[in-house]
């Protein structure tokens, strides 16, 4: 068996497994695919000590870094489930299963759906979901951006920036992003905004043309054309495969001590599947450093 077995390829198992490996002991990573969020993003301001990286220049550094120790890379091996039993049992969706007397689990987060009609259908082929990735496939199109927090409101004003028009549609009747945000959006004049809309459907043939929504105050229906919808209602925690194995909040977090602990003996969490506040690549990092430290606490203890 493994000494930790680290589920998940984002900057939190980057960080985990280095320390684990710095310790000497068996390590191993297994991940859908390495990289995870940072992948997404076009450019990183806030990662210390480097004023701008682009998020695949980044990881391509964390991958250099890994390679350096002696750690086993399973990639392309999603989690399916977990056990506990003397040692940790994780059978993958391929069937197989991988032992070890620790786990941390930093298996990130997901962009959340709508879950309307034509959003499944249509995904990759007019709906999107990360706007630095695709973006620029909309140039001089007319888009929509669902969802008016901080991620919509950013999309938004960037897309403005390529495609010839965006309406930006918020189901409550006001926006939840930033103030200094929403100023911007009245400056742009390729960008439209309605609030208090309920959307229904995804519509299109071969890509989408079109988006239909409700006026949650008159009831109207209405119809958009439109060849784009990016989806930005904010992301879920990937802790499907943890169900009912450990512990996790409203909010599908798993929830961890200080020590990034959970309540299942042996099992740590770490990264944005865990129940921090701030999701950031630094935190991340942070929480995937003291999460492996806890597992070789627990391994030298048992
Ligand atoms: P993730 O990065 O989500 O990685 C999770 C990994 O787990 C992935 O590799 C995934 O393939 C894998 N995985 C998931 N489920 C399974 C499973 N069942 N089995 C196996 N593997 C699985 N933060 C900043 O600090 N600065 C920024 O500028 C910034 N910009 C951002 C821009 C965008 C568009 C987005 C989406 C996020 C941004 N963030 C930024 C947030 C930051 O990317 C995240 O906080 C960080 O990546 C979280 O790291 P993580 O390791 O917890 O998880």
């Amino acid at each position: 068996p493994y000494d930790v077995l680290i589920v998940g390829g984002g900057p939190a198992a980057a960080s985990a497994a280095i320390y684990a490996a710095r310790k000497g002991i068996k390590t191993a990573i297994v991940a859908e695919r390495f990289g995870g969020q940072v992948l997404d993003t076009a450019e990183i301001e806030n990662f210390i000590g480097q004023k701008n990286i682009e998020g695949s220049k980044l990881i391509s550094k964390f991958k250099e870094h890994i390679e350096d120790y002696d750690i086993d890379l399973i990639l392309s091996q999603k989690a399916k489930s977990l056990e506990k039993n003397e040692l940790v049992e994780l059978e993958l969706e391929s069937g197989a299963v991988l032992k070890s007397k620790t786990l941390i689990a930093a298996t990130g987060a997901s962009w959340r759906q709508l879950n309307i009609p034509g959003e499944a259908e249509f995904k990759n082929k007019g709906v999107a979901y990360c706007p630095h990735c695709d973006g620029p496939m909309f140039e001089d199109k007319d888009v929509a951006v669902i969802g008016g927090g901080n991620s919509g409101v950013e999309a938004a004003i960037d897309l403005a920036g390529i495609a010839k028009s965006v309406t930006l549609l918020e189901f409550l009747p006001e926006l939840k992003a930033d103030q200094v945000l929403q100023n911007r959006l009245e400056e742009i004049d390729n960008l439209k905004v309605i609030k208090n809309v309920d959307c229904q459907e995804i519509k299109g043939t071969d890509t989408v043309n079109a988006i239909s929504y409700v006026e949650r105050d008159s009831g109207q229906k209405q119809e958009l054309d439109l060849d784009g919808v990016f989806v930005q209602i904010g992301l879920k925690a990937n802790t499907d495969w943890l169900k009912d194995k450990v512990e996790l909040n409203q909010y599908g977090e798993i929830i961890t001590t200080a020590n990034q602990s959970t309540n299942l003996a042996g099992v740590f969490a770490a990264g944005d599947c865990a129940d921090s506040i701030y999701k950031q690549i630094v935190i991340s990092i942070g929480s995937g450093a003291s999460a492996a430290l806890a597992a070789f606490d627990y391994l030298i203890r048992n």
